[in-house]
């Protein structure tokens, strides 16, 4: 399932901060997903709890950020909203777009229970 390493992605990156910071307790999780990132979110959450157990975020809350698609249109040279991938250009009907946002999915940032309500900063993680 392609959730499933997804998951497990986020639970590396989770680990590798909670080891570099000495954070011993991550509460929640807030992840930037693209429209366009093909993602079933459900199923996400799912991986999600099944692969944190056992790890300093078991039991983290999993937060969704959504991050709308967008796409250059060769013929509009423009930048142009983008629903779905290989979608046709919405202002000219195009299918000359290339996806340029909304294809990444990142951990952008991880709530750690020592402190109430402190966030840490993670990098960019592109897959
Ligand atoms: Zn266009």
């Amino acid at each position: 399932m392609y959730e499933m390493s997804l998951a497990e992605g986020v639970r590396a990156i989770v680990e590798d901060a909670a080891r570099s910071q000495g954070l011993t307790r991550i509460t929640a999780v807030v992840l930037e997903i693209g429209e366009l990132a093909n993602v079933e979110i459900d199923a996400l959450r799912f991986c999600f709890d099944a692969v944190m157990q056992n790890t300093v975020a078991a039991g983290a809350r999993l937060e969704i950020a959504s991050v709308p698609g967008r796409g250059w249109c060769m013929q509009c040279a423009d930048t142009v909203p983008v629903a779905r991938l290989y979608d046709p250009c919405p202002r000219c009907g195009s299918y000359q777009v290339q996806a340029t946002g909304g294809t990444e999915m990142r951990v952008k940032e991880i709530e750690v229970g020592r402190d109430t309500g402190d966030l840490a900063e993670e990098p960019t993680t592109r897959t």
